[in-house]
């Protein structure tokens, strides 16, 4: 652009220029322009993995909630936990001119050129929940403390097993399971366990007796729960014919309920054969009836309307040039560069707390309990 010296001239220009970028931020066909311009008004893309789960279906409806609240449009959806679902998806909301994406992806790595997309046409990306590998298009990351996640698991295990205070010895019997191998977040709950477990087995007081305890052999493809339920009918079979399992590490509640299912029809939860500890991840209704039933054991609650909170409150500050508040810039290098991140906090859920902290919260109300 040439410069013009004239007082006169110069705020007309800037005014022209004001309109162009406003009028690129909120144009449905031709995309709009990455931080700058009033893009209040505009419409925000937002891809969730699946309505299987219902904590995806609060995150979709928080995050709508919230930028509508701060003037924006939005366009939800949900990818039926099919990679190549999403990606279309996410395509045709670049098609369709969105000025901001957040994507909670369903296979972290497959994301790269639709990213690539987004960024030719100054869309800016909010990696929500689970962190997108491979690519320089993602600008922020809104999620928990996902390490701290399965330190909660794990320490809950031990904490109830008797091991940490000493109270007992041990040897108890533990199985492992990790969540989807394409999730990005599996390896950092499943890490977080282990920190906390493995010198437990190392001093022979927990047992892991089917000997799989490396990653690779624990995981449940798009944490699926008849995935998880065979694995454990697998497991009891081959190796809990005449030994008895003292805890599981399950990652989460859908995958808990699986592995309830798999032990009850193992006798488990007689008289004779309590149920052993089963942890859990997201205080989903099903879950946390199944603690106050005596079944699953723990779970951990993540607050999801603080996530999209955050991750709204990103969009925004992208969109109107102001830098989103993030408070962890070294943990979460995806491969392509180390994205700057906000992490909120997860909490231990078990029967002697849920009341106080998912209901007395308002995250569940207490007549769905029932
Ligand atoms: C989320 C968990 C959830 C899991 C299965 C993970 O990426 O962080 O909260 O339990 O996906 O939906």
């Amino acid at each position: 652009m040439r410069i013009r010296t004239s007082a006169l001239t110069a705020i007309a220009a800037a005014a022209s220029l004001a309109l162009t970028l406003s009028a690129c931020g909120q144009d449905s066909e031709g995309g709009s322009e990455k931080g700058k311009g009033d893009t209040k008004g505009s419409t925000v893309g937002i891809a969730m993995p699946t309505k299987s789960s219902e904590r995806w279906i609060f995150d979709g409806a928080n995050v709508e909630k919230n930028l509508k609240a701060a003037g924006y449009k939005t366009k939800l959806v949900y990818g039926e936990d099919d990679p190549d679902t999403q990606v279309s998806q996410i395509e045709n909301m670049i098609t369709q001119g969105v000025s901001a994406l957040i994507v909670a992806a369903i296979d972290n790595k497959s994301l790269d050129n639709v990213l690539q997309q987004a960024a030719d046409a100054d869309i800016p990306v909010i990696s929500y929940d689970r962190l997108i590998l491979g690519s320089k298009n993602v600008d922020y990351y809104a999620s928990f403390d996902n390490e701290k996640v399965g330190e909660l698991q794990g320490g809950y295990i031990v904490e109830k097993l008797g091991l940490k205070d000493g109270s007992k010895k041990g040897p108890f019997n533990v199985e492992l399971f990790a969540g989807s191998n394409d999730d990005n977040n599996t390896k950092y709950f499943f890490q977080g366990a282990m920190n906390v477990l493995q010198p437990y087995i190392d001093k022979k007081q927990l047992v892991v007796k089917s000997g799989q305890t490396q990653l690779n052999q624990v995981t449940t493809l798009r944490w699926d729960g008849g995935t998880a339920q065979k694995r454990m009918d697998d497991l009891l079979t081959s190796t809990y014919s005449k030994a008895r399992v003292d805890a599981v590490l399950s990652p989460y509640d859908g995958i808990s309920i699986g592995i309830l299912s798999a032990l009850k029809s193992d006798d488990y939860g007689s008289k004779s054969k309590p149920l052993p500890i089963v942890t859990g991840q997201d205080a989903e209704v099903a879950s946390v009836k199944s603690i106050i039933a005596g079944e699953q054991t723990q779970t951990v609650y993540k607050d999801t309307r603080q996530l999209a909170d955050v991750a709204s409150k990103m969009v925004d500050a992208v969109l109107n040039d102001k830098k989103p508040e993030t408070n962890d810039t070294k943990t979460y290098d995806n491969g392509a560069k180390v994205v700057p991140a906000f992490l909120l906090d997860p909490v231990n859920v078990d029967k002697a707390n849920y009341k106080e902290v998912v209901v007395d919260s308002g995250y569940i109300k207490e007549s769905d309990l029932k």
